[in-house]
């Protein structure tokens, strides 16, 4: 994939905006997701105090991450866990790499994992010549289409189901069908294959549990739980923001995170890994890895603002709500992480320069902020990030290397800036405006730019608010005298 840039960001949406099969197929699925969400949540009277409780745990466990994280460490390493640090994505892959080429792995078979997708997991085994197979369905298909996913747990959100058949048919050699029960078995039949020869399982992780060194992995499919357990060697790979201090916190996020990313009320498997096969097990893994990867997120932890990023249970809530993610889906953001939250952590991971257009990728109606079920206040966050790009100042955990806005606009700011400081400068630009609105023949003096390429403006009413402000303060002075 070639480099991701502002420009390419422009051209994707424009794009996606152009494909009608695409934005039928996220109508579809977007709207499903969030009536499914609402019905669910309906059902919990105390769904508010639920949020805040998720929220609090969240923000103390951020604001004490090196002590929950050495906790979690010894209680997994006493658990029979090996685990691992990688300070960025090539330490990760390559910690991963080693792993599984020691444990003479030439297929893994892997679960959904958005965090092995911020590291490239599967090109860094493909280099070492391991074959990755992805077993979640959507991911799956992603796989065979060579694309990378574009919703953080339905990733191929954008497929119709015809488009999934042909594939299969291309791919795999499965006759035409338009038969969802035959292409379901198609890729069970294959993927149940890998499970019996692959010889390493990598998965993430949803939650590190402090307390007894333990992490919980949610699905629907039961992928996870044959990627755990069937290979010799199971990895793990997650953030070092996924620990939770204490098995009692599950409980909230349990009914959290299902709730608001498929409306339901639990995932079909909840798979909690205390460690290695123990004499006497049926089944289970000789060894278990935990890798923990900062890349970026201790930088996010220095303030506030950036901190709450790293709240995200990556429940896609807040994609299904977004109308900016609904009309252009994830692949034009060109991050593994799209939609709101994928505009907030992608410009902290990968840098300001390649992501400066994200932080822009919003109309600020702060629909993900409602829905976030942590209740990260992502418009503030997006605010922060423009202003940084803006100022050219530092995005924490970014490099430094933001481009200057070119000099004009940045003049042309801070004459706006002064101008609209005055009252009286401030009255008459606006009645200059509302002249102009009236006059559609004049609106083209306006600098709007885009704005009305895809909108309209309305004309301002004819009376200003300073006017019958003004009006009603000398009624008032009338009706007092
Ligand atoms: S930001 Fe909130 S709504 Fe969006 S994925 Fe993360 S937890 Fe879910």
């Amino acid at each position: 994939m070639s480099e991701f840039t502002p420009q390419r960001f422009r051209q994707q949406a424009d794009d996606a905006l152009h494909d009608e099969v695409l934005r039928s197929a996220l109508r579809r699925a977007t709207g499903l997701f969030g009536d499914r969400r609402k019905a669910a949540i309906a059902e919990v009277p105390e769904w508010e105090a639920l949020r805040e409780r998720g929220r609090v745990i969240k923000e103390n466990v951020l604001f004490h991450l090196d002590r929950y994280l050495e906790q979690f460490e010894s209680n997994a390493r006493r658990q029979g866990i090996q685990v691992h640090w990688a300070r960025d994505a090539k330490e990760a892959c390559d910690l991963i790499v080693d792993l599984a080429a020691s444990a003479g792995a030439r297929t893994v078979v892997k679960s959904k994992s958005m965090t092995t997708e911020e590291v490239h997991l599967n090109a860094a085994l493909e280099r070492a010549e391991i074959d990755p197979v992805e077993t979640d369905l959507g991911e799956w298909i992603i796989q065979l289409a060579g694309e990378v996913p574009s919703h953080i747990i339905v990733p191929a959100i954008h497929k119709t189901k015809a488009q999934i058949a042909e594939l299969f048919t291309e791919k795999v050699g499965l006759a035409p069908t338009d038969d969802e029960k035959k292409l379901t078995e198609c890729a069970r039949g294959i993927l149940r294959s890998c499970f019996v020869t692959a010889d390493v399982g990598i998965s993430g992780a949803n939650f590190c549990i402090a307390e007894t060194g333990s992490i919980l992995l949610v699905e629907n499919e039961g992928n996870i739980r044959m990627t755990t357990s069937l290979p010799r060697v199971h990895i793990a790979l997650a953030g070092i923001e996924k620990v939770i201090p204490t098995i009692d916190d599950l409980a909230v996020f349990l009914r959290l995170l299902p709730r608001s990313g498929t409306g339901q009320h639990l995932t079909t498997y909840q798979s909690l890994i205390s460690g290695p096969r123990r004499t006497g097990d049926e089944e289970g893994p000789e060894e278990v890895h935990i890798v923990l990867l900062d890349n970026g997120r201790s930088a996010m932890l220095r303030e506030h603002v950036t901190r709450q990023s790293l709240a995200c249970i990556r429940c896609g809530a807040c994609l299904n709500a977004c109308p900016v993610y609904q009309q252009i889906g994830g692949h034009a953001y060109g991050s593994v992480y799209p939609g709101p939250i994928g505009a907030v952590i992608t410009p902290q991971l990968q840098g300001a320069k390649k992501a400066s257009q994200l932080p822009y990728a919003s109309s600020l109606c702060g629909a993900c902020r409602e829905v976030c079920p942590v209740k990260i206040d992502i418009p503030e966050l997006l605010l922060h990030l423009r202003s940084c790009i803006a100022d050219k100042s530092p995005v924490p955990g970014a490099p430094n290397d933001i481009p200057s806005r070119p000099w004009p606009e940045r003049a042309g700011f801070r004459v706006w800036a002064w101008w609209w400081s005055g009252p009286k400068r401030y009255a008459l630009s606006s009645w200059i405006a509302g002249a102009v609105m009236r006059r559609p023949w004049l609106r083209w003096l306006l600098p709007v730019g885009g704005w009305t390429a895809s909108r309209d403006l309305r004309t301002p009413a004819t009376r200003s608010f300073r006017a019958l402000w003004r009006d009603s303060l000398a009624e008032e002075r009338d009706n007092d005298a």
